[in-house]
């Protein structure tokens, strides 16, 4: 028999060569946005291995997939993280190893990210007011958060992006505020539009909503911006500005505004091992059951990941409507 194709292209011809995986669903802060007060997490037995995530990133780095993302819940409060780093960071075939967290454990672990083949890191940071932060975050120290952005300045990655949610009576009066933090350290910024992912109690995803248009606005009164053109795949769905003078550059993530899905190269795995076709939808397939079946091969898991292209949604169908449409929490998937 033929081994399977070399490459990931889906039934739109979309090319897939950047993968998000989900290291744990579990965080240290609870967001607003992004999750419930009390949350039920998935027992550790089903959750994959740092071994299986491995395997997972060896089979797709095998089938072209040039990009990894760790991610979570809280990708460094993993038990033995850097373990998997490491290893990650000396696959030949992985041109970017890059991670997205909430900063709170970058003043101890930068350095060795950094080390271990971290390239470029998204920290999320909604406020710079401490109570606010906490009152947004649930459980995050400002302080430490600021600490970590630091060490990480420090540490050489190509490139650090802070992560904003803006939310309407929460923190939209602080856009400036974070873009001049940005500009100050020569960082970049991207704000993200709120998703409606996982059924929230503290505020309706309606009434906060604040759309990239609004906050362009806003932040063209004090900056020139610069457009830096449609989004491309490395950018991903962020559509960047520069800010003249300065290395920073300002993206926007609307998935409301901006459907991006004809560029989507993307696919994501859960902390359980579940492969999501798309952010929006609950396309899905099981890897875990193939990891950890009598038959597995690596082979095997190669096929079923080609396999799953066939069912990638052309696009997701978020609305501003305030509703959940899929249930999952964000932290399932990781963003
Ligand atoms: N814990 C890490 C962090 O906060 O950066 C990584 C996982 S978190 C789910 C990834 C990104 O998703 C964060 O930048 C967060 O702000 C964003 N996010 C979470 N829930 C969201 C939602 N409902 N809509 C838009 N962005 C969301
Ligand atoms: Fe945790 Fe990140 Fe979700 Fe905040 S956005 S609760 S830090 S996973």
């Amino acid at each position: 028999m033929p081994g399977p194709p070399s490459i990931l292209i889906d039934r739109f011809g979309r090319r897939v060569d950047y993968v998000r995986l989900s290291v744990t669903d579990r965080c240290d802060f609870r967001c607003v946005y992004c999750m419930a007060e009390e949350m039920t997490f998935v027992p550790k037995a089903q959750v994959l291995t740092l071994e299986e995530h491995f395997q997972l990133a060896q089979a797709f780095t095998g089938l072209g997939v040039g990009k990894i993302r760790l991610t979570g819940g809280e990708p460094l409060i993993r038990n033995d993280v850097l373990s998997l780093v490491k290893r990650l960071g000396q696959l030949p075939a992985l041109h970017q190893l890059v991670l997205t967290t909430n900063g709170s454990q970058l003043q101890r672990m930068a350095l060795k990210l950094r080390q271990y083949g971290v390239k470029r890191i998204n920290i999320s940071l909604d406020s710079l007011q401490p109570r606010r932060f906490r009152q947004l975050t649930r459980h995050g120290n400002l302080d430490q958060v600021l600490a970590g952005i630091e060490t990480a300045t420090a540490a050489g990655f190509e490139r650090i992006r802070l992560n904003a949610v803006i939310l309407k009576g929460r923190n939209e009066d602080e856009v400036l505020d974070l873009v001049d933090f940005a500009f100050r350290k020569g960082i970049d910024i991207a704000f993200i539009e709120e998703m409606p992912l996982g059924r929230i109690v503290e505020h309706d995803r309606a009434l906060s909503f604040c759309s990239s248009e609004e906050l362009r606005t806003l932040i063209a009164g004090r900056y020139r911006m610069h457009p830096l053109g449609d989004p491309d795949a490395d950018a991903g769905p962020a559509r960047y500005f520069s800010l003249p003078g300065s290395t920073t550059r300002v993206g926007f993530i609307s998935p409301h505004s901006h459907n991006f899905c004809h560029l989507c190269n993307r696919v994501r795995v859960t902390a359980e091992g579940r492969l999501l076709l798309c952010l929006g939808n609950e396309h899905s397939v099981d890897l875990r059951a193939v990891l950890r079946s009598p038959g597995y091969t690596p082979d095997l898991l190669k096929r079923t990941i080609v396999a799953a292209m066939a069912i990638k949604p052309e696009r997701h169908h978020f609305s501003n409507e305030g509703e959940a449409e899929i249930v999952r929490f964000m932290n399932t998937t990781g963003g």
